[in-house]
């Protein structure tokens, strides 16, 4: 009651039509697009703010009153990252959506953080920029969003991550502060990166009212080679014969005879289910370079034992061999009521390793899996296919992830590349961070939300 009583008092700060209450609406924010088996746990209030003032307000009063505050975007985070774990309030940022300053020369843009990333694309890219950050569901998911998981996509691997693109950020503090954080400029020498910490951090650190963001002229062309090998291990030596090429490419991405046959099934388009991998190069510069980066490559590949090696030009061809690609988690939804996505990397050299054991892994416990991913990155997004509800299965899968980290780790890598670590992969933080690092986490959550108050539950227990 006296939780119910704070919490009205608190977003009694907003207009009402700002603040839904109904247990209906409620309900609708109880989980994000995580896929887990789990008791959703329903906010207090789920509000939206207009303005930066909303926010400091929010925060200040709700500081005061020790209640959770919750930051929301689009909400399709695969990790619980926006779940209310413990009640209280979600921040809706959707009313926080305009693009408020563009500067051409300096190539910069400045937005709020409810600004959807595919919008944000399209607008640098019709006045001649790039916005390279391309997360699969880029026509939904948010900035915010973004920068508070640091996403990537299939272009991480030559333009790099959110992270590489955040030149200055405003953000309010766990009580109602605002704070400027960065210098706008290119370079900034000044000080600690505190912009750089809030990147990732999940909105457990202070929560993101605007952000300035760095843009790049957008490549004049560019070109999708696709191509099948008889083997993962040819693949993979595909990719390295590209490097070796000296050919940079904006995207390789690939995908394993389970995710070429689960498509092709469901979605029928011509892809060759004998295969064991394809890979999906797209190169990209000045239209001059085209024919001699696409020669480097088709040579790379062919070395590697490449076969069936098709080019995409056109706008129109190209998006019909990315949506190939990009069905791969739907057509893998049909196989079973449920399907998990992860998100593990490795060091490129232990890719092909890790997809076969981790084939190896699914099998042992009988689970269907799907992999597909980024391996210029080393990046794989196992799929995996089943019946949350059945409890055999649902011990068989947390068996398999476990293992999966594990290897993952093992082999050089992590336990996420671009998903963030939510309330999912809390269990297996210590498993990949040194303890001592996740001290010192916990010490500065405590210096920036002395009363966890912000996203409580998520990154690490308190
Ligand atoms: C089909 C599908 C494909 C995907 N593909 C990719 C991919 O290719 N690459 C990739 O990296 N990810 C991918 N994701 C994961 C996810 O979509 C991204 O991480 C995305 O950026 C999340 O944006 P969002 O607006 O939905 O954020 P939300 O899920 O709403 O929130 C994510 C986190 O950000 C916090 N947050 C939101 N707004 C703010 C703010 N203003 N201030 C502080 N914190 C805030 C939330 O509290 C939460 O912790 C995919 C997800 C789906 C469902």
């Amino acid at each position: 009651m006296l939780l119910k009583n704070n919490t009205e008092k608190i977003t009694s700060v907003l207009k009402s039509d700002n603040v839904l209450t109904s247990l209906e609406e409620r309900y609708c924010y109880a989980q994000d697009s995580t896929n887990t088996r789990r008791h959703s746990v329903l906010p207090e209030a789920v509000v939206f703010a207009e303005t930066a003032e909303d926010v400091q307000k929010i925060l200040k009063s709700a500081n005061r009153c020790k209640i959770p505050v919750v930051c929301r975007g689009a909400g399709t985070n695969m990790v619980g990252a926006c779940t209310p774990e413990k009640g209280g309030i979600i921040l809706n940022f959707s009313k926080m959506n305009k693009i408020l300053d563009f500067n051409a020369e300096n190539m910069t843009v400045r937005v709020q953080p409810g600004v959807i990333v595919g919008d944000l694309k399209k607008f640098v890219e019709k006045r001649g920029l790039f916005y390279p950050p391309d997360p699969s569901n880029m026509r939904v998911s948010t900035i915010g969003g973004s920068i508070a998981q640091s996403s990537g996509g299939p272009m991480s691997f030559k333009y790099g991550t959110t992270k590489d693109y955040v030149l200055n950020l405003t953000v309010v503090l766990a009580d109602g502060t605002l704070m400027k954080l960065g210098a706008g400029t290119i370079k900034d020498a000044v000080g600690y990166h505190l912009n750089q910490l809030i990147i990732g951090s999940e909105g457990t650190l202070a929560v993101v009212v605007e952000a300035e963001l760095k843009l790049i002229p957008k490549p004049e062309a560019s070109r999708v080679i696709m191509s099948y090998f008889d083997t993962l291990e040819d693949a993979v030596s595909g990719v390295n014969n590209i490097i070796a090429e000296r050919i940079f490419p904006a995207t390789i991405d690939f995908m394993d005879n389970n995710s070429i046959t689960t498509v092709e099934r469901f979605y029928p388009c011509g892809l060759l289910v004998e295969k064991e991998a394809m890979l999906l190069v797209t190169i990209d510069g000045f239209d001059s370079s085209m024919d001699e980066q696409e020669n480097r490559v088709r040579r790379a590949m062919q070395e590697s034992g490449a076969s069936s090696i098709v080019t995409a030009v056109t706008e129109a061809e190209k998006e019909a061999v990315w949506t190939a690609r990009r069905a791969s988690f739907a057509a893998t939804a049909k196989l079973a009521p449920d399907v998990v996505s992860d998100d593990i990397i490795v060091p490129r050299d232990k890719l092909a390793k890790m997809i076969r054991e981790c084939k190896n892994i699914c099998d042992k416990y009988s689970l269907s899996v799907c992999m597909v991913g980024h391996a210029g990155d080393g990046n794989i997004h196992p799929q995996i296919a089943l019946n949350l509800e059945d409890d055999r299965q649902f011990k068989n899968y947390i068996s398999a992830k476990s293992e999966m980290y594990e290897l993952a780790v093992s082999l050089g890598g992590t336990i996420s590349a671009e998903h963030g670590v939510g309330y999912e992969k809390i269990p297996y933080l210590e498993k990949t961070v040194d303890k001592e690092a996740v001290n010192y986490m916990r010490s500065i959550k405590k210096i920036f939300d002395p009363n966890n108050i912000l996203n409580p539950g998520k990154i690490f227990k308190v």
